[in-house]
């Protein structure tokens, strides 16, 4: 039987470091799952200093800053992006959902403060799922405060915002009543609207709005096992020294593990996905007592409920299915 080809990540692309996975939404589509009953735990300096060091390392030079929500924290962020400075590493943006706006002058005065370090830009969250959150007024204030701090706002996307800017700004809506007034198939046009990855919390919501597909094809497409785990175009390093190999949200690499080639005995679910995609997941996870359905969306789904089952219910204690929490806080 031929030796399975361990998964080696030599360069890394574009990506972000993740500092903390607490946030004050809970938005339906998150792919990392992120929302407020995490534990409140930002990353440490020297985690940000040593998963900066990697980066440069495996040829990397600029990142964005993403949560959860990573203003949260301005002491730790002013850590990171002083951390960032010293290792060498540029940072593009730092993503925020504005839900910790205030008052106008301390919003300003925080993100002058923070552009000395380092800040030139915030990608400003708007989308309907944001809104269930975060009222629109606070967006609307924070894209202000970047213009009293000379920094620059992406707003992501300003495709929504007249339809969001069309309720009452002070108050939360839910994507019931953007159904209610835009049609009721308004969730189901959101994927070709907006990047959506079919990941992470919205498998479940959008589960319902794509066709399924027999258990017998989406294990066959995937035989040839699954390569999204080389891509370093979006990667991921988080505050617990994990690498999130592609979108493959809840799926680990030690990030002093980069760089060489994975050992197969410490690394066996992500060897068996390289090599024999979900379908080398599902014999091991049907040794363990997984019982699939009939369909699934796709093989991420399929991908996503193994791992939920090992992870949760068989409770295994991988290294590989990290951080455990990702798996608790899937459901909306
Ligand atoms: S999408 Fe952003 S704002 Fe929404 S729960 Fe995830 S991290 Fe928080
Ligand atoms: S099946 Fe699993 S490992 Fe493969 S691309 Fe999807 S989430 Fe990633």
């Amino acid at each position: 039987m031929n030796q399975p080809k361990p998964l080696h990540l030599r360069r890394l692309t574009s990506g972000g470091l993740i500092t903390n996975y607490y946030c004050t939404s809970r938005c339906r589509h998150c792919l990392y799952a992120c929302g407020p009953r995490w534990e409140k735990r930002y990353i440490e300096a020297e985690t940000a200093a040593a998963n900066f060091r990697k980066i440069r390392q495996l040829g990397c030079h600029s990142v964005h800053i993403g949560g959860g929500e990573p203003l949260l924290n301005p002491e730790g962020l002013a850590a990171v992006l002083a951390a960032a400075r010293d290792a060498g590493v540029g940072v593009e943006y730092v993503e925020t959902n504005s839900s910790w706006f205030i008052d106008p002058e301390e919003a300003a005065a925080l993100l002058t403060s923070l552009k000395k370090l380092g800040l030139a830009a915030l990608l400003i969250s708007i989308s309907p799922f944001h809104n269930e959150y975060i009222p629109f007024k606070r967006v609307k204030s924070v894209i202000a405060a970047c213009r009293a701090a000379e920094i620059q706002a992406f707003p992501w996307i300003n495709e929504f915002y007249r339809e969001i800017d069309s309720f009452n700004d002070g108050i939360t809506h839910g994507l019931e009543e953007y159904a209610a007034k835009f049609g009721a198939d308004y969730l189901k046009r959101l994927p070709s609207r907006y990047w959506i990855h079919l990941g992470g919390r919205a498998v479940k919501t959008f589960q319902q709005a794509f066709p399924a597909r027999s258990l017998e094809a989406v294990c066959a497409d995937s035989r040839a096992g699954c390569r999204e785990l080389l891509d370093t175009r979006h990667f991921h390093l988080d505050l617990f020294g994990n690498y999130i190999p592609g979108l493959c949200s809840g799926l680990a690499v030690k990030a002093e593990d980069l760089g060489g080639p994975l050992d197969a005995e410490a690394y066996p679910l992500l060897t068996a996905l390289f090599n024999t995609g979900v379908a080398g997941l599902l014999d091991y996870a049907a040794s363990q007592g997984f019982e699939p359905t009939e369909a699934y969306v796709s093989k991420c789904h399929l991908c996503l409920e193994i791992r939920s089952y090992l992870a949760l219910e068989k409770q295994i204690g991988s290294a590989e299915l990290q951080p455990l929490a990702f798996y608790e806080n899937l459901g909306s």
